[in-house]
C-alpha cells in the first residue's frame, strides 16, 4: 500500500498487509497525518479489512515514515506492536524528551568541526518531526533469527543494522520473499550515518548486513520505498560499489592535509544539488554524518588516521 509522504523528497512509503489465519500482519505504518490515515483506511476498506482485523504491527525501524502511525492503528485495532529490541530504547530520547539527544547531536557536530554559529541550525533541523509520531512502546521486542508465523507465511527476522541500529528485514524462505524496509531500496541508497543513536561503525555494519542478505535465495524484494523488484543481488552490488566510490572521493577530498568531517562533506557531490551550499540544513547535517560514517569505516579498516586535536577530530591519509 504506497502511502504519500507529502513535503518530503521520498514521495511514498510502502506499508504491507499480510493475510494470516488469526488476523492480519501490518508491516510498517506510514507517518501520522490525517491524509496518511485516510489513505490507509481506504486501502483496508477496498480489501474488505477493518482495523479490528489487524492483529500485529511490525515496525522495521522507528523512523517517522515507518513507525509514526503505529500507535494510532494500535488504538483502533488492539494489535500488538513488535520491533527490534534496540529500536525500543530510542523512542523515548528521540520523540518524547529530546533535550539530551539535541545536546549529543550538538557535541557531535562541534567535535567534527562545525563552527559554533552554524551548529545550532543543523542541530535543530529535525525538531518538529515528532508531530508525525504517536510515540508508543512495543509490546514485543524481536531478536535476530526469530520467526513470525502468520497464515501461510513464516518470516525470519533478520537484524540488519546500518540505516538504523535496530533495523530489521523479514525473510520468507518458502516463498523467497524479502521485506527489506529501508535496508535495500531499488533506486536510492539509504542514509547511513554516524549519529547519537547509531551503532559503532554503522557503514561497516551496514555493508556486512548487505553481504549477509546477498547469500539468501530471494525472488521478490518488497522495499519500504519505490516499487517491488526482483534483481536483489545486482542491486546490493550496486550499493556496495556506490560506497566504494564515495570512499575514494573522500580520500581525494582529504588530500595531503588533515581535515574534519565538516570540511570534507563540503567537497563531496551530493545528489542532484549543485553543491553543499544549496542543501537545506537537514540534508547538510545528513551529509556531514554520512561523511563521518565513511571516515569511521575507513579508520576502523586502518585506511586513514583519526586524529583528535583540541577537542576536534581530524582525519588524515596514512
Ligand atoms: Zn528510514
Ligand atoms: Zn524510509
Amino acid at each position: 500500500m504506497p502511502m504519500s509522504l507529502e513535503e518530503t523528497t521520498l514521495s511514498h512509503i510502502n506499508v504491507y498487509l499480510v493475510q494470516g489465519d488469526k488476523g492480519y500482519l501490518l508491516v510498517d505504518s506510514g507517518w501520522n497525518t490525517d491524509a496518511s490515515f485516510t489513505t490507509l483506511h481506504n486501502y483496508l476498506i477496498k480489501n474488505g479489512v477493518s482495523f479490528g482485523d489487524i492483529s500485529q504491527i511490525l515496525v522495521t525501524h522507528i523512523h517517522p515514515d515507518h513507525y509514526g502511525m503505529a500507535g494510532r492503528i494500535q488504538k483502533l485495532s488492539g494489535a500488538t506492536i513488535a520491533m527490534h529490541h534496540l529500536e525500543k530504547g530510542f523512542i523515548e530520547p528521540r520523540y518524547i524528551s529530546m533535550e539530551e539527544l539535541l545536546h549529543q547531536t550538538d557535541r557531535l557536530l562541534i567535535t567534527n568541526g562545525v563552527p559554533r554559529d552554524f551548529a545550532d541550525g543543523l542541530r535543530d533541523a529535525t525538531v518538529g518531526l515528532e508531530q508525525y509520531i504517536v510515540p508508543t512502546l512495543p509490546d514485543i521486542t524481536l531478536h535476530d533469527g526469530e520467526t513470525i508465523t502468520t497464515g501461510r507465511f513464516t518470516f525470519r527476522v533478520l537484524w540488519t543494522p546500518g540505516h538504523s541500529s535496530g533495523h530489521i528485514c523479514l525473510y520468507e524462505p518458502e516463498q523467497k520473499i524479502l521485506l527489506s524496509g529501508d535496508h535495500i531500496l531499488p533506486k536510492i541508497t539509504p542514509n547511513i550515518s554516524v549519529h547519537p543513536q547509531s551503532i559503532e561503525n554503522p557503514l561497516g555494519r551496514y555493508i556486512k548486513s548487505l553481504q549477509e542478505i546477498r547469500q539468501l535465495d530471494v525472488k521478490l524484494t518488497l522495499p519500504g520505498h519505490d516499487k517491488p523488484f526482483t534483481r536483489l543481488v545486482p542491486r546490493i552490488d550496486e550499493i556496495i560499489r556506490h560506497h566504494g566510490h564515495r570512499n575514494m572521493e573522500i580520500l581525494e577530498a582529504i588530500g595531503v592535509r588533515t581535515k574534519t568531517a565538516y570540511q570534507i562533506a563540503q567537497q563531496i557531490t551530493w545528489g542532484d544539488h549543485n553543491g553543499w551550499r544549496d542543501l537545506p540544513p537537514f540534508h547538510q547535517r545528513m551529509a556531514i554524518f554520512e561523511t563521518l560514517a565513511h571516515l569511521e569505516m575507513m579508520a576502523a579498516d586502518n585506511r586513514i588516521d583519526k586524529l583528535p586535536r583540541n577537542g576536534i577530530i581530524y582525519y588524515g591519509q596514512k
